[in-house]
């Protein structure tokens, strides 16, 4: 764990330099508290899409923007509609695998998960052969490509989950054990549909994915959400999914290789795709809904560069009742994303009071359906009311801990762009220092409202204080995070009751991403990507 370099942070200095308002008053530890509470309360049901939690949140939201005095960001309304769809892809309890000698029959949730990204009322698989394609990776970046010399159009492909890099630690190759967009899952399925491929099926490892297969392999047989669009009547990949380690294991024996051996090759530069002599067949029935959901926005008109934009996110969905744990059935998601709501709220409080006339516009956006795979961001980014070319920053704000103060400010997704630099230096001014993510391997810069921002070409900061709160040190705070992670993320515990100090760091956090975001809407400063990072444009 390393302080962030000192030549970074004189670099950004002289950009910060013109005065800042030090009023914070407008940020209020109760304003925050009660915003929370509201949004965390058992009457918002867990705020998932489509229900009566979504009216209410919306709602609630809706008139917290107008009383702080944001104007309507989507032609007079503070709604921007998502349309979406929700396809449940109904397969059989086994999907079979012809290898040379037998079938493998691989038995659905437990071997292999699978669903179809089509609304499409029928898929079928027939009889296509199996490639393994490696990394599932085509970048020019890092001069490689798993697809040379193979046509998987029409073909199911096995690809290993995260990249190259998370094997080899090389930090100058695939940025080491951190996890780069081309590890993450949604690229390799983005991939396999531009190369054309009819299915494109991971093979889930906990350590490089990042997760259990608990979290993999739960997709069969359930409704799936997508934003609506026509690209899903016809789609070229049909198919896609994960499979667990052993079986993938089995898969490639029955087909005469070692899974270690074929992995190992995977990891070599001049590695080509591989035939695996196993053919799918599979006929998979697809049902369809449609509904909208509702982003909701708010911004200030820049009053030099009307144009350009600087955008808050913090998604205000959550998972909505399911399942009981102890009685509870109602997720109430208070950290995630109650808090980050609030946070963002009163960033916007503070803006009005102290900086009414920002440079540059300035919006705060709270999307829907970021558990449902950043829908409602991704929508915004495709149908901006501004032009994203002329985004200047994301601040994005997810997953909140109500620990109190924290002495750093946690950056996942380092080294991208020199707003890195840029918050080194805001985070001196407030006395906190800039920390790196303490496990880069899991890829949390791609899985939340950030990442489609990146995508069309906005550099952004997903940051918050994580790794050593004031009282308790390194140590003790991390236990006290694994132990979030494990009994509260996702589940209906994330739950907030009043307790002093606790918001402490929420309000921190609030007052400095002010503060950089303030100095964002500044005329003078134009955030650049660094080449090495994937999205540099
Ligand atoms: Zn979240």
């Amino acid at each position: 764990m390393q302080k962030v370099n000192i030549f970074l942070v004189i670099l950004g200095l002289s950009a910060c330099r013109s005065g800042s308002k030090t009023d914070y008053s407008a940020i209020s530890y109760s304003k925050i508290e009660r915003d929370i509470m509201v949004l965390s309360a058992d009457s918002m049901q867990g705020r998932a899409p489509f229900t009566l939690g979504e009216q209410r949140a919306v709602s609630y939201i809706e008139g917290r923007m107008k009383g702080i005095g944001l104007e309507p960001l989507f032609n007079g309304s503070y709604r921007q509609g998502v349309p979406m769809v929700s396809i449940t892809s109904h397969l059989p309890t086994e999907v079979p695998i012809k290898t040379k000698n037998e079938t493998l029959a691989l038995r659905l949730d437990d071997d292999i998960c699978l669903w179809s990204p089509t609304t499409k009322s029928e898929v079928r698989i027939d009889n296509v052969p199996l490639i393994f394609a490696g990394f599932g990776i085509s970048t020019p970046e890092y001069e490689w490509n798993d697809f040379k010399g193979m046509d998987v159009k029409g073909k199911v492909i096995v690809v290993l989950v995260n990249d190259p890099g998370y094997y080899l630690r090389d930090s100058s190759f695939f940025k080491g054990i951190a996890m780069t967009y081309y590890g993450r899952w949604t690229y390799k399925f983005e991939e396999a549909e531009r190369q054309g491929a009819l299915n494109c099926i991971i093979v889930h490892e906990d350590g490089p994915a990042g997760y259990p297969w608990s979290v993999a392999g739960s997709k069969s047989n359930s409704s799936i959400l997508y934003l609506d669009s026509p690209e899903l009547e016809n789609p070229k990949c049909l198919l896609n999914g994960w499979i667990t380690h052993n079986a993938a294991v089995k898969l490639f024996e029955r087909c005469g290789f070692s899974y270690d051996d074929i992995k190992q090759s995977a990891l070599k530069k001049d590695f080509k795709s591989i035939e695996l002599k196993a053919k799918l067949e599979l006929t998979v029935k697809n049902t369809s809904g449609r509904s909208v959901s509702s982003n909701i926005a708010g911004y200030i008109k820049g009053s030099v560069l009307p144009d350009e934009f600087v955008v808050y996110t913090a998604h205000w969905d959550h998972l909505g009742i399911g399942r009981p744990i102890n009685g509870d059935s109602i997720y109430n998601g208070a950290s995630d994303n109650a808090a980050a709501v609030a946070w963002m709220l009163a960033i916007a409080n503070a803006f009005k009071k102290n900086n009414p006339n920002p440079e540059r516009s300035v919006i705060f956006l709270s999307p829907t359906a970021e558990e449902s795979g950043l829908l409602g961001s991704m929508y915004f980014a495709k149908n901006c009311p501004f032009d994203v070319s002329k985004g200047i920053a994301c601040i994005n704000y997810d997953v909140v801990l109500f620990l109190g103060r924290f002495n750093d400010v946690t950056l996942t997704g380092y080294g991208h762009s020199n707003l890195d630099s840029l918050l080194a230096v805001v985070a001196g001014k407030h006395k906190r220092y800039i920390d790196f993510d303490p496990n880069p391997e899991n890829g949390m810069f791609y899985r939340s409202d950030q990442l489609p921002f990146l995508k069309v070409g906005i550099p952004a900061v997903f940051a918050k204080g994580y790794t050593y709160q004031v009282d308790l040190g390194r140590d003790k705070t991390r236990e006290l995070i694994n132990r979030y992670w494990k009994n509260t993320y996702h589940k209906p515990s994330d739950e907030y009751t009043a307790d002093r100090d606790k918001l402490n760091g929420v309000v921190d956090d609030a007052v400095l991403f002010y503060d950089f975001g303030w100095q964002l809407s500044k005329s003078s400063i134009y955030p650049k990507w660094y080449k090495k990072s994937e999205f540099y444009c």
